[in-house]
């Protein structure tokens, strides 16, 4: 560590862990070693505040946390424990904004990534020549936003939300609006710096060191810390005409939708740049649903199509049009044009016209409510997947009109197709083989009923593989290997020879729960 020098630190913590299948404490011997390392804290208060995540459904404490002042701190830590004679583990942590422990280390280090922010150090560097910034890996979206944004530039494939990091995302693959139009986050990196798990420090693109360019996007962060990424950009647009539809007939939800994303091949007409949509539960209407995009007179009209007619729930179609003042006295006609081919039910389209960074921070917005009523800081069972396309009405029909039919727990429940042609078959990420598959996202909050919510996902997961549905967990933590070579499926040979190759002592990520010992 800078300096490699040992202090006398004779603090043993007792370490609680829930739930997850990877060595939990280490042995008192390599917890003495791991505390003694200089720059790592033991403080209790410190070791709580990197012992859950934002979904607060799985605990783990760290043996000591690390605040690294510089990416050769990394290294020297990773390297410390690859060559020394007490491996221990490594979870870079960005903001910890994971559901199920993955940024976690049990027993091990987190590295405070955030560490890396300091005063006068520039760690977001825009090239507008040549369209790209190279953002450090524990930076925020919304920092390299803003800065791209004093050049006229921005990255054109987004998360829902920017604060999370960098490296944090590209560790998952970045899906939002855009991903059908520019795949996700992960298909929009030139270059990467990454220290591996053996602390080398190595630059890969798709041209030089391609295999662990490829690995690392999407790999959960299994073959080394990312400290630097190059980000595609291009001209930021102005404004946001930014529009939602209602629909009652789930066919025609995902007919439009699948239009929609297939439209810029046809290149008739403008289409959406940015494609969402969500389902909204019956009792969702009636206890008062609510969004700081509708107004009260339209959750009125919109609650009043929940009454004896409406049987199930209904749908909502999000799109926007990205527009600048050379654009803008067309946008009026072209969203007009555009909504004239769309079968929303007549008279619930509701608009908003706001700036493209209001309309990209948007969930920071929803943040700050829920946190001024206490109710950020909760249980987040989340539950997010991939299905193909031809599966969709099943999981309509089993899932929504089904097993959520009394749904009434607080956040969105997220449905929007993606073309499968904007990811890189090389990248470790996984997806359905089909090519249009959809991204689906049950985002409630826990608050009184976690308990309940976690039943409720194991019965779709369950109703899924009964119904032989080949859908795909994003984000998700298994507790066994088995459920990992499932998930990875073709793909896991390679992820293991990547492993073997750039972490073979199994030091990072443990929180994933993929490998639990050397290779
Ligand atoms: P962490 O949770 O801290 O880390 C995630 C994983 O990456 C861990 O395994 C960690 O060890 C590893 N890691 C962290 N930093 C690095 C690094 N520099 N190098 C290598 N590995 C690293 N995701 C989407 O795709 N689309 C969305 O629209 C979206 N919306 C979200 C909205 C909210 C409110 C929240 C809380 C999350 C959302 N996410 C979304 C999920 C998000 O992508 C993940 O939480 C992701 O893990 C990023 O969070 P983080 O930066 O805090 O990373």
């Amino acid at each position: 560590l800078t300096p490699l020098l040992f202090i006398l630190l004779d603090h043993l913590h007792t370490h609680k862990y829930y739930n997850c299948s990877s060595s939990a404490s280490p042995s008192p011997s390599l917890h003495h070693h791991i505390t003694k390392l200089t720059g790592i804290s033991t403080n209790s208060t410190t070791i709580a505040s990197v012992s859950t995540d934002f979904g607060r459904v799985i605990k783990a404490s760290p043996a000591g946390v690390f605040h690294p002042l510089s990416v050769t701190d990394i290294t020297n830590l990773v390297r410390f424990s690859y060559e020394g004679p007490q491996r221990f583990t490594i979870a870079a942590r960005g903001c910890g904004h994971s559901i199920r422990g993955q940024a976690l280390a049990p027993g091990g280090v987190v590295v405070e990534m955030r560490s890396l922010m300091r005063v006068g150090v520039e760690r977001i560097r825009v090239c507008s020549t040549e369209m790209y910034v190279d953002a450090g890996g524990e930076q925020l979206w919304i920092d390299v936003l803003h800065e791209t944004l004093k050049y006229g530039l921005a990255p054109r494939s987004w998360t829902d939300y920017l604060y999370l990091t960098v490296g944090g995302t590209l560790s998952n693959a970045g899906v939002s609006g855009q991903a059908f139009l520019h795949g996700p986050q992960i298909s929009n990196v030139h270059e990467l710096d990454v220290i591996t798990g053996k602390g080398e420090v190595v630059t890969c693109s798709e041209n030089y060191n391609s295999e662990l360019f490829f690995a690392v996007l999407g790999g959960l962060g299994q073959f080394g810390i990312i400290t630097r990424a190059r980000i595609a950009l291009e001209t930021a647009p102005e404004r946001v005409r930014w529009v939602r539809l209602i629909y009652n007939d789930f066919s025609a939800f995902i007919r439009d939708q699948e239009w929609l994303i297939s439209m810029d091949q046809e290149k008739k007409k403008k289409g959406f740049q940015y494609i969402e949509g969500s389902v909204i539960m019956e009792q969702g209407i009636k206890s008062g649903w609510r969004s700081s995009f509708f107004s009260g007179g339209d959750m009125e009209k919109i609650g009043g199509l929940g009454g004896e007619k409406q049987q199930g729930p209904i749908y909502c179609l999000e799109g926007s049009m990205y527009y600048n003042n050379v654009t803008a006295s067309k946008v009026d006609q072209e969203v007009e044009l555009l909504l004239q081919d769309l079968s929303f039910l007549p008279g619930f389209s509701f608009t908003h016209d706001v700036s493209y960074l209001h309309f990209l921070d948007r969930v920071h917005h929803g943040e700050l409510k829920l946190r001024a009523k206490g109710l950020w800081d909760v249980p987040h069972p989340w539950l997010n997947f991939f299905v193909p396309k031809s599966r969709i009405q099943d999981i309509n029909l089993g899932v929504f009109n089904a097993i959520l039919k009394n749904n009434n727990s607080m956040g969105p429940i997220l449905i929007y197709p993606v073309n499968k042609n904007k990811w890189d078959e090389r990248m470790s990420a996984v997806i359905p083989e089909e090519e249009i598959f959809y991204s689906i996202g049950l985002l409630r909050s826990g608050l009184h009923d976690l308990e309940y919510l976690e039943k409720q996902n194991k019965e779709i997961l369950h109703f899924c593989d009964q119904q032989g549905i080949r859908f795909k967990q994003y984000l998700p933590r298994y507790n066994t290997q088995a459920e990992w070579m499932n998930h990875f499926g073709s793909k896991w040979d390679a992820f293991v020879q990547m492993k073997m190759k750039y972490d073979p002592r199994a030091i990072l990520s443990p929180g994933q729960g993929i490998f639990t010992s050397s290779l």
